[in-house]
């Protein structure tokens, strides 16, 4: 199994060191782990600003690390982009200044706003959250990124469930899964959701059971795509140890459901695709 979504003390909201996770992987035999600390491109989140974003440190880190697990633990060196509209050219910029296995793009801002903050003040208001999708598809389309992080992660700080409604996002969550085929964008089954209250990972089976039928190819087994190709892939977004690889069985199972067969990994950006 695969975990990409793996937050380490490079981060603010991670205590875990990079060795710790590491161990926490190989202990319940991960094949491949990526690290993906935080990046953000809004000057008012100072501590998770991109300027603040060590990746020689972190680049250091993971080579050591990757020569204490040869041959038990493949060490990839991602990131997490809090992609903001009108940033483009910047998230450009600082992606090509370390070298990335991959990058994931998610949308942790709406309009200025943190999405834990925007969300409850939305559905306080009594207001859809389409502004937040709009932002996704524009993170999805803008060709930036290999993976796309919690597609419907608004879903996590909704106070009723019965507030986010399903078939509203149904038409845009759509065009979503359109641009990623069209780009070769993996969509990450980010298992989080399953310790949430959401009960349920972002996005859930619905959506991937629709993205398997845009991507043909996918079912014949080791496809390696790069457009056209329906990718999926596994991240925790663990902050702690014992979450690094959680759900792991349970999203494959559900990805297998959904009619997938392969997984995403990236290796200096390139997409390649292993068996599920
Ligand atoms: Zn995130
Ligand atoms: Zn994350």
């Amino acid at each position: 199994m695969i975990d990409l979504h793996v937050h380490t003390n490079f981060s603010p909201d991670s205590p875990m060191p990079a060795e710790r996770a590491c161990r926490a992987a190989a202990a319940r035999g991960l094949k491949i782990l990526g690290l993906a600390d935080h990046a953000e491109f809004l000057n008012e989140d100072e501590a998770y600003i991109a300027d603040n974003y060590d990746g020689d440190k972190i680049q250091v880190e993971i080579e050591r690390l990757r020569k204490m697990y040869e041959g038990k633990l493949e060490i990839l060196f991602g990131v997490e982009i809090g992609y903001v509209r009108g940033m483009e050219r910047d998230i450009e910029e600082f992606l090509k200044k370390y070298p990335f296995d991959y990058a994931i793009g998610s949308v942790h801002y709406v309009d200025g706003v943190l999405v834990s903050v925007w969300t409850r003040e939305r559905e306080l208001a009594g207001a859809d959250f389409m502004p937040y999708f709009e932002t996704v598809l524009a993170a999805a389309q803008s060709g930036l990124f290999d993976i796309l992080g919690h597609l419907d992660y608004v879903r996590k700080y909704v106070f009723a469930s019965g507030n986010y409604d399903r078939e509203k996002y149904e038409g845009i969550v759509g065009r979503i899964l359109d641009a990623a085929v069209k780009t070769g964008l993996a969509i990450e089954i980010n298992t989080s959701g399953w310790r949430h209250f959401a009960r349920e990972p972002y996005p859930g089976a619905e959506v991937f059971q629709r993205f398997s039928k845009l991507g043909k190819g996918v079912m014949g087994g080791s496809v390696t795509g790069v457009t056209g190709v329906a990718g999926v892939t596994v991240g925790s977004d663990a902050h702690k140890y014992f979450e690094v690889g959680y759900g792991g069985d349970r999203a494959r199972k559900l990805l297998r459901n959904a009619g997938f067969e392969s997984l995403e990994v990236f290796r200096q950006r390139k997409r390649c695709s292993i068996s599920l």
